[in-house]
């Protein structure tokens, strides 16, 4: 809403709060404009090049208007670092001089300045320019915010995406392009590499005796026991219901088996709680392991193959064991 100040001049109400900074090596030129623009601004005000940038650091403005002539620094160069850099780039800055030559003006505009005006300055015209550039200042923010909304939220989604929401580890799709890449990483630079197939031993009982939630409890609490048993360069996925994949990156199978066995035992120690539980749940895995380097083992599809096999040999030979290699 446009209203008219005390002045006489036109403010604009939304603009309320705004902080200008007004720079020039005179004074009374300063009070000259504070006056015109009228009140609902913020004034800030500086009377050198130095004191101006100073004033923009501390103070973010909303907008500059700075005079050229000014000893030491003059706002050509004031201009020149602001629009040089990216925190303050975007702040609408103003030119204003006695001059009226065009090549002042074109080197002003060409620095990156939004606007330039000449003195003796027309009030009417300033407060205008103010306020319009004041009106692409709150676009300018707005974008600037709803950007920063939608990376956060593209991160967010990201993430989600790769994530199996029950147990919070990785999910099927992302273990199936991740354990590719590592794959071939290994193969390539013929560096060892680990799977390890984990599955829950008779959870069907676990559901069964307790009901569906107790088995979601038991699902997440072992998916952490295991992430707390791996490093944090292990890649752990959930590959099926109640099927937990390990990827070992730089580990061989004597390494990786001690490793499976160490999950084992982890698990087999746990008990997990939950409301309404007489007493806590324990339950165990079965796990079978894989390894690269392997004469038979050509792609991620056989690597896979090999563990899976293991693991079903570990649930026929009576499971809480682990069982390694083809
Ligand atoms: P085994 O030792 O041979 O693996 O026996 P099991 O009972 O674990 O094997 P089976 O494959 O017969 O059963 C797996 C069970 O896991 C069946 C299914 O209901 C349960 N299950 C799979 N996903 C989930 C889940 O997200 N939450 C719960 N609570 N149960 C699940
Ligand atoms: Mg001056
Ligand atoms: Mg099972
Ligand atoms: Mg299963």
């Amino acid at each position: 809403m446009t209203v008219i100040s005390a002045t006489g001049l036109p403010t604009s109400q939304d603009f309320n709060g705004r902080k200008i900074l007004v720079v020039d090596d005179d004074p009374a030129a300063i009070r000259f404009i504070q006056e015109g623009l009228g009140s609902g601004y913020d004034f800030l005000s500086a009377n050198d090049g130095e004191a101006a940038l100073a004033a923009v650091r501390d103070n973010l403005p909303d907008i500059i208007l700075c005079d050229v002539e000014m000893p030491k620094m003059n706002g050509l160069e004031v201009c020149r670092i602001l629009k040089n850099n990216r925190r303050f780039s975007f702040i609408p800055f103003i030119l204003m001089t006695a001059r009226e030559e065009s090549s002042f003006k074109v080197e002003g505009l060409d620095l990156g300045a939004d606007d330039y005006l000449i003195k003796p300055l027309n009030l009417f015209e300033l407060a205008a320019r103010v306020r319009s550039m004041l009106r692409i200042k709150s676009l300018q923010d707005e974008l600037i915010s709803t950007n920063a909304r939608l990376q956060d939220i593209n991160e967010k989604l990201h993430e989600l995406s790769m994530t199996d929401t029950l147990t919070g580890l990785y999910n099927r799709l992302f273990f199936t392009k991740r354990f590719a890449y590592e794959f071939q990483r290994s193969d390539r630079y013929r560096s060892p590499l680990t799977c390890v197939m984990i599955d829950i031993d008779h959870f069907k009982q676990v559901n069964d005796t307790h009901g569906h939630q107790v088995g979601d409890t038991v699902l997440k609490g072992v998916s952490k026991v295991l992430t707390a048993a791996l490093r944090k360069v292990d890649i752990l996925a959930r590959y099926g219901g109640e099927e937990i994949v390990v990827v070992l990156p730089e580990t061989p199978l004597e390494r990786g088996a001690e490793v499976a066995e160490r999950l084992r035992k982890s698990v087999a120690e746990a008990k997990f709680e939950h409301d309404g539980l007489a007493k806590p749940v324990g339950v165990t895995i079965s796990v079978g392991v894989s390894a690269i380097p392997d004469e038979t083992i050509k792609n991620d599809d056989d690597l896979l193959r090999v563990a899976d096999a293991a693991l079903y040999r570990a649930k026929e030979q009576g499971r809480n064991r682990v069982e390694i290699g083809a």
